[in-house]
């Protein structure tokens, strides 16, 4: 295998993606104008129905215009020699490989989110604003922009930091090490994401008591679950979409309701909502999924311990002076493929989730509070009734919401 040959393997693994995902809109696209399953036929009205298919319609032109300008980008970078070019810049500053790589995704990683960001100021404030959903300010758009690029800065940079590190003192073993790195890592923003992340960018209460309270808390008796952390999240704050979702294990579980979902839904169907949330914890999968993942990484850096270490995996990106971070970037592309089915198998196992967790809240509660509330939040995120069979096996976390009411009405 020369070079040459990778290089040209990761330009076709990144246009057959490129094409395959494009395949999938289109075919779940030709789909938008379907007759609406008679069990979902109260979910919109005509008028509502209409805008649904009109946002269908926009998101996935955009869609369209956004994923080409990307894919144009990558070929240019790749086929100009733009990494070679990156890495000269940051080898003009420093010897020391950590500092060189710092400066070498820093560098790709600002100005690409300088070059995409007119697509994400059109999709807020052009596409999201026109249905109705934006209530995010210019301000609160370019302070979530530079909190997130610091953010990925601190986090991201002392990582990789610490990765090459451990890669210099224990070479072919540090993937064992790096493992335990990352899985501590990932352990400890599971624990904490609630408490140091989400406070960055929107303000949490504690529940207010009341009936909700009230009415939550018996609930939770009922089913033996410990739960006295509830929060409201301004949501609010950027969209009118709703969410809820329980994050943290141990002591620091707690539950996080979007001030959105308590103005959408009505006290028995936010219930219904935790209960199935509650099913979630109860069925292991929180924890299932947390081991699942540390199982994958643990995988994925053995497989990267193999390669790093080979010049070929940086020649192919034209740079001639091997090295972790041009590595670490081929291989990335090279192992898409394998990523892409990995991902596929977390995506099927999620959806049995879903139904297990629906399930566990129409045994304990009631299935039709999360019957209405499901109609509610798909109506609310004028969210697509017909979706391609392919398209939800590819792209879908969660069942599709005729498969999510007919299983709650069995
Ligand atoms: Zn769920």
């Amino acid at each position: 295998m020369t070079s040459t040959t990778l290089f040209y393997i990761i330009i076709a693994i990144i246009i057959i993606n490129f094409i395959l995902d494009k395949v999938l809109d289109a075919l779940n696209a030709k789909h938008y104008n379907d007759p609406i399953p008679e069990e979902l036929s109260d979910v919109y009205d005509e008028a509502e129905y209409k805008k649904s298919q009109a946002y269908k319609q926009t998101n996935y032109k955009f869609g369209i215009w956004s994923s080409t300008f990307s894919l144009a980008l990558t070929l240019a970078f790749l086929l100009l020699d733009g990494f070679e070019y990156v890495d000269t810049i940051a080898r003009s500053y420093s010897n020391n490989p950590i500092v060189i790589a710092l400066l070498f995704f820093g560098i790709i990683m600002f100005v690409s989110s300088i070059i995409t960001m007119p697509f994400s100021y059109y999709k807020t404030f052009v596409i999201e604003e026109k249905f109705g959903f934006n209530k995010t300010t210019k301000k609160t758009f370019v302070f979530d922009k530079i909190k997130g690029l610091l953010m990925m800065a601190i986090l991201g940079g002392g990582i990789l930091s610490l990765i090459i590190w451990i890669y210099q003192l224990t070479q072919d073993q540090f993937w064992l090490y790096a493992w335990g790195v990352v899985t501590l890592f990932t352990v400890f923003m599971n624990m904490f994401y609630s408490r140091l992340i989400v406070p960055l960018f929107n303000k949490q209460i504690p529940l207010e008591d009341g009936t909700l309270r009230d009415k939550i808390s018996d609930y939770a008796k009922s089913v033996g679950f410990n739960l006295n952390k509830i929060f409201v999240i301004d949501g609010s704050k950027r969209s009118t979409k709703a969410n809820a979702y329980f994050s943290g294990f141990g002591s620091e579980k707690r539950v996080t309701l979007y001030d959105t979902l308590i103005k959408d839904l009505d006290e028995d169907e936010i219930v219904a909502v935790l209960a199935h949330e509650v099913g979630h914890y109860k069925r292991k999968h929180i924890i299932f999924n947390l081991i699942a993942s540390i199982l994958l990484t643990g995988i994925t850096l053995y497989i990267l311990s193999i390669f790093i270490s080979n010049p070929l995996l940086s020649n192919a990106l034209g740079v001639p002076i091997p090295s972790f971070h041009v590595g670490l970037v081929a291989f990335g592309l090279l192992y898409s493929p394998i990523s892409g089915i990995t991902g596929l198998i977390m995506n099927h196992l999620s959806r049995k989730f879903e139904y297990q967790a629906d399930n566990y809240a129409k045994n304990t509660y009631m299935a039709e509070p999360l019957v209405t509330s499901l109609k509610k939040l798909n109506k609310n995120s004028l969210s697509n009734l017909t979706p391609h069979p392919a398209y939800v096996f590819i792209h879908y976390s969660h069942p599709t919401l005729l498969q999510r009411v007919e299983n709650l009405k069995r």
